[in-house]
Order: structure tokens, then C-alpha cells, then sequence
């Protein structure tokens, strides 16, 4: 995976979702929010800008050049731009109610984001056969507001996706159209590897 297939990877999922990516240092809305999340002691400043998406609506705040394998490696970027659109997905499904509720309920969020690190499960099983753990991946949330309680419903939610993934089974519709962009590309993941070696 090199720098070019991976910016084509976020300019192709950013164009099958009519989203936007943007870059997060130049946002002066972001710089607005990450005042006020430091304020109100949610995410330090410079944390909020320099180490996370966001991703508003149809708009993607990346604090790096899509592509640039500098600041984050091919299959970090692939994760993070499944996980992203993981939460295109679900406004196209929700509509307003996934906004409103994403913002107002830390329970909400851990649900949603439960199932956008989903993704980051999905696609690096897919690049690499192993498993991330669920309990550092649940742990992020500490960074979203969100309580103990919030965290261990996410925890479970990675859990139970857990045993579909290991069985090679990609639950959200972001990461299958991820990975079969880079499939396009001719990208091998060592599990569609694994599944052809088992056919011969
Ligand atoms: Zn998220």
C-alpha cells in the first residue's frame, strides 16, 4: 500500500459518500472546539487537533494529508478512513437522530463508536490476520466523554463482533467497501490469502 493508493483510497470513499475531507489545522471550527474541549477537561488541545479524526456530518477532519505515510502508516490510514466513514454510514442511515445523539448521550456515542472500531478490528484482521484488543481499542472512549459504564458497553459490543471477525465475516458496510478498494487495487490481505490457500 503507498502513499498514492491510499490517497486515492479517502478520495474514493470520500466521492461514494459525497463527503469532505478536510484538514483539521486549517479548520477554524475545530480550532474552536478543541478550545472548548480542553476547557471543559474532555481532550487536551493539541491532542484534539494533532492525534484525532472527527468527523461532522458528511465532513472528515483529518490531521494529516491524506496519504501521507509520514504521519500515520497505509494501514493505520485504512483503518481510520473505515472507522470515519463508519460514521457517514451511520448519518445516512439515522439521519439527524444519530447527530443529536451522538452529541447529547455518552451511551449513544459508545454504541456508535462501538461499531466504528468495529472497523478497526475488521481491517486489520483483513491486512493482517491477527486481532486488536478490545480493551485497548474500548479504553479510546476515555477521550469521549464517555463513563465507565459508556466504555464496557462499547468493550462488549468489540467483544461480540470479535468471534464474526476472526471467522473472516466484515460486519460494516465501511470496511468492505475499504477493503475492496484496496482488493481493486491489488492489495492482498493475508486473510483473502489464508481463504485461497484453504481452496487449493
Ligand atoms: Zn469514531
Amino acid at each position: 500500500m503507498n502513499d498514492d493508493t491510499i490517497r486515492r483510497m479517502w478520495d474514493h470513499m470520500a466521492e461514494l459518500h459525497q463527503a469532505e475531507l478536510i484538514h483539521k489545522p486549517d479548520a477554524l471550527e475545530m480550532k474552536i472546539i478543541a478550545k472548548a474541549l480542553d476547557r471543559m477537561g474532555i481532550v487536551e488541545h493539541d491532542a484534539f487537533m494533532q492525534s484525532f479524526a472527527t468527523t461532522v456530518g458528511l465532513r472528515i477532519y483529518l490531521p494529516f494529508e491524506p496519504g501521507d505515510l509520514s504521519a500515520r502508516c497505509a494501514l493505520a490510514q485504512a483503518k481510520l478512513c473505515a472507522h470515519e466513514f463508519q460514521h457517514v454510514v451511520q448519518l445516512e442511515e439515522e439521519g439527524t437522530d444519530f447527530m443529536w445523539g451522538y452529541l447529547r448521550s455518552g451511551a449513544y456515542r459508545a454504541i456508535k463508536e462501538g461499531l466504528a472500531y468495529t472497523c478497526n478490528l475488521e481491517v486489520h484482521h483483513w491486512a493482517t490476520g491477527e486481532l486488536l484488543d478490545c480493551e485497548e481499542l474500548a479504553q479510546t472512549l476515555e477521550h469521549y466523554a464517555c463513563t465507565e459504564g459508556d466504555i464496557a458497553v462499547c468493550r462488549a459490543i468489540l467483544r461480540s463482533a470479535k468471534v464474526t471477525v476472526q471467522d473472516g465475516g466484515i460486519l460494516n458496510r465501511s470496511s468492505r467497501e475499504v477493503i475492496s478498494f484496496l482488493e481493486g487495487e491489488g492489495v492482498q490481505g493475508r486473510q483473502q490469502k489464508g481463504q485461497l490457500d484453504r481452496r487449493k
